[in-house]
């Protein structure tokens, strides 16, 4: 657990978390969870704290999307995604990941691995893996020692990002639906828009047509593009997001 200045750690010196695997894909069976996951608290806990818990997703998520990142390193990308992935069976969309203000509360626990997904989902969008670490670098330079609030914290990932994470991180944080990309196809007409989300949603999206990558910006009005007849459409598993094929 993450205290001033020191972390503490209990698990018996052994891999996973308790000998178990958060994400059940095996992947957390090759590092010892609590040596990896206290450690980014050194960064993200330690240095950089939040004024209120009601604003731990600052911690918690990025303590959570470490241990994906320590996969990425050491066995490669889609070992990081798969354990991503394989956590999404614990959130649970219960409460916002956000909490009430000024109570001394924290909000849903979902800041763990729902605020991992919510990072894994952002660093899609930006598309550019070092951008990505040097926005993570950047907010621990910017922030080193500091106590902030997650509005410092989300102000700086658009400026990083290059684009308005307002709707991005509104949907994520403080609201417990999961956008769903709907779709058809219908000739050569692919007709796509995003539902179930907050207004103004607008986050693009990575889809394979016949197995060629592209990007959609989708919104709330549905938008069309035209692909080949009786295209195979898969959207990216890697975006933490529900699809529906009407
Ligand atoms: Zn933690």
């Amino acid at each position: 657990m993450e205290h001033q200045s020191s972390v503490t750690y209990g698990n018996d010196y052994k891999n996973g978390y308790k000998q178990t695997d958060e994400s059940n894909t095996g992947w957390g069976y090759k590092f010892d969870f609590i040596i990896v996951h206290e450690s980014a608290h050194e960064w993200f806990g330690n240095s950089i704290t939040t004024k209120d818990i009601a604003d731990m997703w600052v911690h918690e998520a990025f303590g959570a999307y470490s241990e994906s990142l320590f996969l990425n390193y050491h066995f490669g990308r889609q070992a990081c995604s798969d354990y991503v992935i394989g956590t999404r069976t614990k959130i649970r969309n219960d409460r916002p990941i956000i909490g009430p203000y000024n109570v001394n509360t924290e909000g849903s626990h979902d800041m763990y691995y729902k605020g991992a997904n919510m990072l894994h989902t952002l660093r899609q969008v930006m598309n550019d893996d070092e951008k990505f670490r040097q926005m993570i670098r950047g907010l621990s330079k910017t922030f080193y020692q500091q106590t902030v609030t997650t509005e410092q914290i989300e102000k700086y990932m658009s400026q990083a990002a290059g684009r308005d994470l307002n709707p991005f991180f509104d949907q994520y944080l403080r609201d417990t639906r999961i956008p769903v990309l709907e779709y058809s196809v219908t000739g050569k007409t692919l007709k796509y828009r995003w539902s179930n989300c907050v207004d103004g949603f607008d986050m693009p999206i990575k889809i394979s047509v016949n197995k060629t990558t592209k990007w959609l910006s989708p919104s709330t009005v549905w938008k069309e593009m035209i692909v080949k007849k009786a295209s195979e459409i898969k959207p990216d598993v890697n975006f933490y997001v529900m699809t529906k094929k009407l």
